[in-house]
């Protein structure tokens, strides 16, 4: 039996070692979008986009690890359509992999904000090239606003401000991480956001984003 798994990242990764593990001696192909070889995304928005880590050490796997998995791993192709009937993924440049079974691991993408489309100086961070271009950016005099309150931006705007950057956190709910940690430690931590020189603007939907310029303001 021959498996395709879409998305060669944590998910898409174990899968393919817990097929290995269960005996699965059949084909194995790992499709990604991604040019780099698997990494961890949680350093992404700390020790990478802080400069403390090169990205190699943010890899999830070895080299051979990697090979221990005898898998083919086709890498810099994004899936543009799956036949669900013919068991077949198309890649945007037109190659089409088959297989017995598909599994979908494409994780997620980030949320765009009306007005986004195009303006410079507008980030996100999801992969491994988003830190490395926003690390590029965050230097000395630069003013950033981090729009969400929830894990990554209470971590993007904390590496931001320790770097010495001018930082204002946005965010809907509020205080920091208030979904996922409660009144008692997302209040504690909300103050010490603010002690360390965060502007917070919490409680506060941020609609669109407006440039002049084609540059962000
Ligand atoms: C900056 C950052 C920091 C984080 N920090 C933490 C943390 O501290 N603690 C924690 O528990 N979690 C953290 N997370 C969340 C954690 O990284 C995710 O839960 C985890 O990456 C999910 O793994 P996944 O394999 O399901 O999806 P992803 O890691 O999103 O992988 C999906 C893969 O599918 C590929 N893909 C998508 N669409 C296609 C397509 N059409 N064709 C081909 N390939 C495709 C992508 O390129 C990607 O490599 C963080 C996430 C980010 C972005």
């Amino acid at each position: 039996m021959d498996v395709l798994i879409v998305g060669a990242s944590a998910a898409g990764l174990s899968t393919a070692e817990a097929l290995r593990r269960l005996g699965h001696d059949g084909r194995l192909t790992l499709l990604d979008a991604e040019p780099h070889l698997p990494y961890d995304r949680p350093p992404l928005s700390k020790q990478v986009l802080a400069g403390a880590w090169e990205p190699e050490r943010a890899r999830l796997r070895g080299q051979a690890q990697l090979d221990a998995l005898e898998a083919e791993f086709v890498r810099g192709e994004r899936a543009v359509s799956l036949d669900v009937a013919g068991r077949a993924v198309t890649t945007a440049s037109g190659r089409v992999l088959r297989a017995d079974a598909v599994v979908l691991a494409t994780g997620l993408t980030p949320c765009r904000l009306p007005g986004q489309g195009g303006l410079a100086g507008v980030h996100v961070l999801r992969g491994l090239d988003d830190a490395l271009t926003l690390r590029a950016h965050l230097t000395g005099g630069t003013r950033l606003v981090v729009v969400g309150e929830g894990v990554l931006g209470g971590e993007i705007a904390a590496t931001a401000r320790g770097l010495g950057l001018e930082v204002t956190l946005a965010g809907l709910g509020p205080a920091v991480l208030g979904d996922q940690l409660g009144p008692f430690v997302s209040d504690l931590l909300t103050r010490t956001h603010a002690a360390r020189g965060v502007r917070l603007r919490l409680g506060v939907a941020v609609e669109s984003l407006e440039g002049e310029g084609g540059r962000v303001t």
